[in-house]
């Protein structure tokens, strides 16, 4: 069996947790813990990798530590941090505050197991068991811990940093995106619609022509599919 959240991460390692799961909800205020899970799962992914997170820099030491709590959390007790999802989601919604973050409340495990199975098939993630995801995390630590130790001389990706830096704070460029992709143009401020959706394949993709209020591109159907990138994922997916 493996060992409970309480055995494996300390006090100040799961308030880090709980803390960070609650900024998640607060950007995307999901309704449904279990899509709040599985971004979770995304971003510890991309937090140790970085290569989808072309917008920012290369993963700090501290991200990839994050990345790491994250990601080990999950693939140590995933019940727990779904039970973490169940209370932030009214907390971030209407302010109710739960005794205990970790407290599970009611509900049945294996429908919380199909519908989070679904929900990631739906994204594109796949049906992974956790335990392949665990051997998943390791093989990408690794890799992570090797890129960290190599000094680099010339930085990487420079190109497609560029572009995602475009993407994100030039009106022009996105413009430019949302036209190769054949999107509705309409309203004041001015929105970009009806992009085929990358995980759900629907016309559901939208953003915002000027990067002030929102940068990122979402999927309409938050519930049955939840997709949200930066401007240079939708690019790179579409
Ligand atoms: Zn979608």
């Amino acid at each position: 069996m493996l060992p409970t959240m309480e055995e494996t991460l300390n006090q100040a390692e799961r308030s880090a947790l709980v803390k960070k799961i609650i900024e998640l909800e607060k950007v995307q205020l999901y309704k449904d813990p279990a899509d709040l899970l599985v971004q979770i799962e995304r971003w510890g992914a991309w937090l140790i990798n970085g290569s989808a997170w072309l917008d920012f820099d290369d993963p700090t030491p501290d991200d990839r530590e994050l990345g790491e709590l994250l990601t080990t959390a999950l693939a140590l007790d995933l019940e727990a941090v779904y039970a973490i999802c169940r209370n932030v989601v009214p907390f971030v919604l209407d302010g109710t505050k739960p005794e205990r973050w970790t407290e599970p409340g009611d509900y049945d495990t294996d429908k919380v197991r199909a519908s989070i199975k679904w929900k990631k098939m739906e994204l594109g993630i796949g049906a992974k068991s956790y335990e392949e995801l665990r051997v998943e995390q390791e093989e990408s630590r690794r890799h992570a811990r090797a890129e960290a130790r190599k000094i680099r001389q010339v930085p990487r990706h420079n190109h497609e940093r560029e572009m995602a830096k475009q993407l994100r704070e030039d009106g022009s460029s996105r413009l430019q995106l949302a036209r190769s992709l054949s999107a509705k143009l309409k309203g004041q401020p001015e929105t970009a619609s009806g992009m085929l959706c990358p995980a759900c394949k629907r016309p559901s993709v939208w953003f915002f022509i000027e990067p002030e209020q929102k940068t990122s591109a979402s999927c309409n159907h938050s519930n049955s599919c939840g997709w949200w990138g930066s401007l240079f994922d939708l690019a790179r997916l579409s």
